[in-house]
């Protein structure tokens, strides 16, 4: 993932990124040419975090066999939220803190 900084439009490498500041589900980065503080737009870090959640929580119904007659419908909607998971991870767009 190559976020683009909003600010000077510069597309940064990961291990360009010297500062990075976590706050809870929020990961929040420093752009290594204008030093603007950028994150992902918050509801797609939302809806990344549900995603994310809602494998782990029908892979965990699956391992201990719980409700097993839905065990397919589990792996389906754990499948669909991993998907989600990632389309955000590669198209999302990075916005500058104020
Ligand atoms: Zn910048």
């Amino acid at each position: 993932m190559k976020p683009t900084c909003p600010c000077c439009h510069n597309k940064f490498k990961s291990t360009e990124i010297k500062n990075t500041n976590k706050k809870g589900i929020f990961f929040e980065v420093e752009c290594p040419s204008c030093r603007t503080w950028v994150r992902l737009n918050k509801t797609q870090e939302i809806i990344k975090a549900a995603g994310i959640s809602l494998l782990l929580i029908t892979s965990l119904l699956n391992i201990f066999s719980i409700k097993s007659e839905y065990s397919s419908i589990f792996s389906t909607v754990g499948f669909t939220g991993i998907f989600i998971a990632m389309l955000i991870t590669f198209f999302s767009k990075h916005e500058a803190i104020k």
